[in-house]
């Protein structure tokens, strides 16, 4: 589905008539707004967005509901959701249309506002302090090409929840996607009676604007979400930073396993966007006494077992160079992936399965593809050792079938991962059909976890002496 300029406009409209009439202020004239937040260079960005910041904190916290309420608006409705999963697949080349429908419905409803934002309040003879969460100032956000509207709608919300204001900077390949939603969000906001450009980016996403971005004096914090290269040099920049890094999850299962819900569960998790989540499983490790059951079940639910070690070969040529993911294959589907090496499978074959040892290079890189190897172990403490090394120390992602409490316990404990879900598909830990908010935005390396308003705030201290003390 294409939605044109007058559908948007419509959307605009909708979400403005739904939010009450009595708070909009009128438009400023659009000279004011330049190009609705996006600029030609990434220096004008900033200071744009620097002004911005400065009228917004003027701005109350029900301003601020408001503009996160329009957010949500925009993006939970259904023509536009399916307009931005449709071009978020078509510009980036990955993922499915319809699980990308999900990912942005839940950016928008469960990454939480305003209601983040808790005082802490000391009182006593020496009078009343308060704790609060107040915003950095202007934060520059790097998205991934896996998440690029999801990532844009979660950081947006948490960003402007927390009173702070945003510079993009997507990745290229996603660039028309994230103008049009910067514009859109502007739009609306602006419409609303917000300042111009507290969302903003630069028209042309490179390197070098992302490295003016770093080193911008102006800008008070950095937020990248992404692979290794970009979260390394954002903790070096010298600035305040969050970085929301690579994973490689591992799924355990022993034998205390459900094994039916086992296996749909992690077929569920693994093939969801065709893999590209940084939490979704990217390998299995089972106890060998359950593994025959697991595969048996994994094949009912969309796998399709490799036992041909050529063709295993030939897929590793495919879709690795030099011992990493070849882009082309990102994100894929099974059957593309497939029909490449002239294996030709049905229309509702999901996942590829390989049976492998831990050193194959399917079970030790990121590969965001449904490729999924399995290792058999002895027993689940080899299993619970394997999965912490293989997961290599992100502190990403892990999953683990067992109804043994203490085995549960010990993998939790040992892996130290963000995010560690029990019995259940990878996206339960982001609030799809698990307790909790969801994020695109998971800061395993700096440690915020799934980041949210308060994230993006500095806590700050106000002490009134002798007063106010009410026992
Ligand atoms: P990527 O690292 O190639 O790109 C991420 C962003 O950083 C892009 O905007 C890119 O243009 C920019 N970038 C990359 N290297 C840069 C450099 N040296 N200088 C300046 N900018 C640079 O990652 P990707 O392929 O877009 O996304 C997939 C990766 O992101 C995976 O590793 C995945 O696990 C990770 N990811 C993590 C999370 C999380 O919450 N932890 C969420 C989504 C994706």
């Amino acid at each position: 589905m294409h939605v044109d300029s007058k559908t948007i406009e419509q959307i605009v409209g909708r979400v403005l008539s739904q939010i009450n009439a009595a708070d909009v202020a009128p438009a400023p004239a659009a000279a004011d707004c330049g190009d609705w937040g996006v600029f030609e260079t990434m220096d004008a960005a900033i200071e744009a967005s620097d002004r911005a910041w400065h009228e917004y904190l003027s701005h109350s916290m029900a301003d601020r509901d408001k503009y996160v309420t329009a957010i949500r608006e925009i993006f939970t409705d259904p023509e536009m959701l399916e307009h931005l999963s449709v071009e978020a697949v078509r510009q980036s080349g990955m993922g499915k249309i319809e699980d990308k429908i999900t990912k942005n419905r839940l950016a928008a409803l469960k990454s939480p506002g305003v209601e983040d934002l808790t005082t802490e309040a000391l009182s006593g003879d020496d009078g009343l302090t308060l704790i609060e969460y107040s915003p950095f100032g202007v934060i520059g956000a790097i998205t991934p090409t896996t998440n690029p509207s999801e990532t844009i709608i979660c950081n947006s919300i948490g960003m402007l929840a927390a009173g702070d204001t945003v510079v993009f900077s997507p990745h290229p390949r996603a660039k028309k996607l994230s103008v049009e939603m910067v514009q859109l969000i502007n739009r609306t906001l602006v419409n609303l009676g917000a300042p111009a450009n507290l969302v903003s980016m630069v028209r042309e996403p490179s390197i070098e604007a992302t490295n003016a971005m770093m080193s911008h004096p102006k800008v008070r914090m950095l937020v990248a979400t992404g692979g290794p290269g970009i979260v390394n040099a954002v903790l070096s920049s010298g600035k305040k930073a969050i970085g929301a890094g690579p994973g490689n999850p591992p799924a355990v299962v022993d034998e205390t396993a459900d094994l039916e819900q086992a296996a749909r569960d992690i077929i569920n998790g693994h093939t969801f966007d065709n893999n590209l989540p940084c939490i979704a499983e990217k390998e299995v490790i089972v106890v060998d006494s359950v593994a025959d059951m697991l595969i048996h079940n994994m094949k009912k639910n969309g796998a399709y077992l490799v036992k041909n070690q050529q063709t295993i070969e030939n897929l590793v040529n495919l879709v690795t160079k030099n011992g990493k993911p070849v882009t082309e294959f990102v994100g894929k589907s099974a059957k593309y992936i497939f029909e490449k090496i002239g294996v030709q499978i049905d229309d509702d074959v999901r996942c590829i399965l390989i049976e492998t040892t831990e050193d194959h290079l399917f079970v030790q890189i990121e590969l965001m593809m449904p490729i999924l190897p399995v290792v058999r172990v002895a027993n689940v403490d080899e299993a619970i050792d394997m999965a912490v090394r293989v997961e290599h120390g992100n502190r990403h992602s892990a999953m683990m079938h067992s109804k043994n409490v203490d085995k549960l316990s010990k993998m939790a404990k040992l892996i130290q991962t963000t995010i560690f879900v029990k019995n259940g598909p990878s996206y339960a830990g982001l609030g799809a059909g698990g307790m909790g908010i969801a994020t695109f935005t998971i800061a395993g390396p700096t440690g915020e976890g799934l980041t949210s308003a308060k994230s993006f705030c500095r806590k700050r201290k106000c002490v009134l002496v002798g007063g106010l003390d009410v026992r």
